[in-house]
């Protein structure tokens, strides 16, 4: 596989990717630089545990479950769901989806955690996406696969809150992936920062013309504000991740994990021990060749800039560790699912 090489921000693990990042004549790039002006004009206030437990209090249903917890099987959403049920001693209600993709490793990782915890489980299978994943793939369209699914996962998610009378959802998302909105995502849109414009832009236009060719995808939102907004209408749920008011370090939760949850490391995964989707890899290489970065080079920069992570860790974790084969794999996958 050939991805060509492109100059990195000496600070961040940007690479330049005009016309949304580029680098001075220091070799910094412009999101290092806003990050300071932004430092300088009003210190940056820091999240604390006790405004999470704010939160929850605000937020603790009265109903019968205190949160939905969105649980790909990951180090991170499985650490939020011990916490939500160890932690906080809320009852929360787990949620997975799998489009098809989810590996077996993950799937096993979720259904110990629900086991041992003795947490209520909501799992939801659908092929739905199929079809559009392989229009994206057989066109070569600029879109990485990651951000019409998470279009679609948080419209999913939303709706199962709504369903369950549910005012808080719960995710995995780590500092890096903290956005200003209400909602922080990972996918790619207006509420993100310019280091995501072209992406977005490009999956929106993706969507726009895709969902008026194909009826399956007439309803289909086109941007995450617009899952925001449908989702207000029917039912207010605030969505937050521990991560973000915790100063623990992955590495301390992935131990209790494998003592308490019996979850385990998947076989493979970019970057380092994070994958629950075999589709992440095919996404990764595409949004490699599209715009020479992935949204996890936008997240490990911005926990560079917060000190939570070093530059130097950032690349190793970010070094193309697949190769032409498991793309094939995902593929066959793919093709054999394969739409119509
Ligand atoms: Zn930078």
């Amino acid at each position: 596989m050939t991805i060509e090489t492109r100059t990195i921000c000496k600070r961040c693990v940007l690479p330049e990717s005009r016309p949304d990042v580029w680098l001075d004549a220091e070799g910094v790039c412009n999101i290092c630089r806003t990050y300071d002006q932004q430092k300088d004009g009003r210190s940056r206030t820091k999240l604390l545990e006790s405004d999470f437990v704010k939160i929850l209090s605000q937020h603790k249903s009265k109903g019968k479950y205190d949160c939905l917890v969105m649980c790909s099987g990951g180090k991170d959403s499985t650490a939020a769901l011990y916490y939500m049920k160890k932690r906080y001693k809320l009852n929360p209600l787990a949620f997975t989806f799998d489009h098809g993709f989810e590996t077996e490793g993950a799937l096993e990782n979720i259904r110990n955690a629900v086991e041992i915890l003795g947490i209520d489980f909501l799992f939801f299978k659908s092929d739905f996406m199929k079809e559009m994943f392989l229009e994206i793939v057989k066109t070569d369209e600029k879109v990485a696969l990651c951000h019409p699914c998470s279009i679609w996962y948080m419209g999913l998610t939303f709706e199962m809150a709504a369903r369950y009378d549910i005012p808080l959802i719960v995710a995995g998302w780590t500092r890096g992936q903290v956005s200003q909105q209400p909602l922080a995502s990972r996918c790619a849109d207006k509420v993100h920062g310019s280091e995501f414009i072209s992406m977005s832009g490009a999956t929106q236009a993706f969507l726009d013309k895709y969902t008026r060719q194909n009826p399956k995808y007439k309803d289909f939102p086109k941007s995450m504000e617009e899952v925001v907004r449908l989702a207000g209408k029917r039912h207010k749920a605030t969505v937050v991740s521990p991560h973000w008011f915790l100063p623990t370090d992955s590495g301390e939760y992935v131990e209790l994990l494998q003592k308490e949850l019996k979850w385990k490391f998947p076989p493979q995964s970019y970057p380092g021990a994070s994958t629950n989707c075999s589709l992440n890899f095919l996404s990764v290489h595409n949004a490699m060749r599209h715009f020479g970065y992935t949204h996890y080079h936008v997240e490990m920069s911005k926990m560079i800039r917060e000190s939570l992570l070093s530059r130097q860790e950032a690349l190793k974790l970010l070094e193309i560790n697949f190769g032409d084969e498991v793309l094939r794999d995902v593929m066959q996958k793919l093709s054999r699912a394969g739409g119509k």
